[in-house]
């Protein structure tokens, strides 16, 4: 997978204003065609993986920016999840804590600070 630096720029943006720039700043982001190329795995969003320190998206939805956004910063919910906890859920309390939060300080609204992006 090669590393987006589009994708990287929106994680890092998103590091500051909503996890106090606490999310790891070396993780690798980008597409990954091959990941999803599958029956099985093509309709899915993304995947974090907190030891690899990767968060890869799939491409089916590179035109469709508001998917794309929201899947990466429910991806940066899971690492944030891993860094308080050391381990990722399947979505269940600790990970849907997050969103809260996130949902709270407004990451979900037409002011999430990216402007021309409302996530939905
Ligand atoms: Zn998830």
């Amino acid at each position: 997978m090669r590393a987006n630096q589009t994708l990287k720029r929106y994680y890092d943006f998103w590091n500051k204003k909503y996890f106090d720039n606490l999310l790891p700043h070396d993780v690798k982001i980008g597409y990954d065609a091959k990941r999803y190329a599958s029956r099985k795995r093509k309709k899915e969003f993304g995947e974090a993986d907190a030891r690899k320190n990767e968060i890869a998206i799939n491409p089916r939805w590179r035109d469709t920016k508001a998917i794309v956004l929201w899947a990466l910063i429910h991806e940066m919910a899971h690492l944030e999840e891993y860094r308080r906890h050391g381990r990722m859920s399947d979505h269940d309390e600790p990970f849907e804590e997050i969103m809260n939060e996130l949902g709270a300080k407004g990451a979900f609204s037409k002011h999430n600070g990216l402007r021309r992006y409302s996530i939905w």
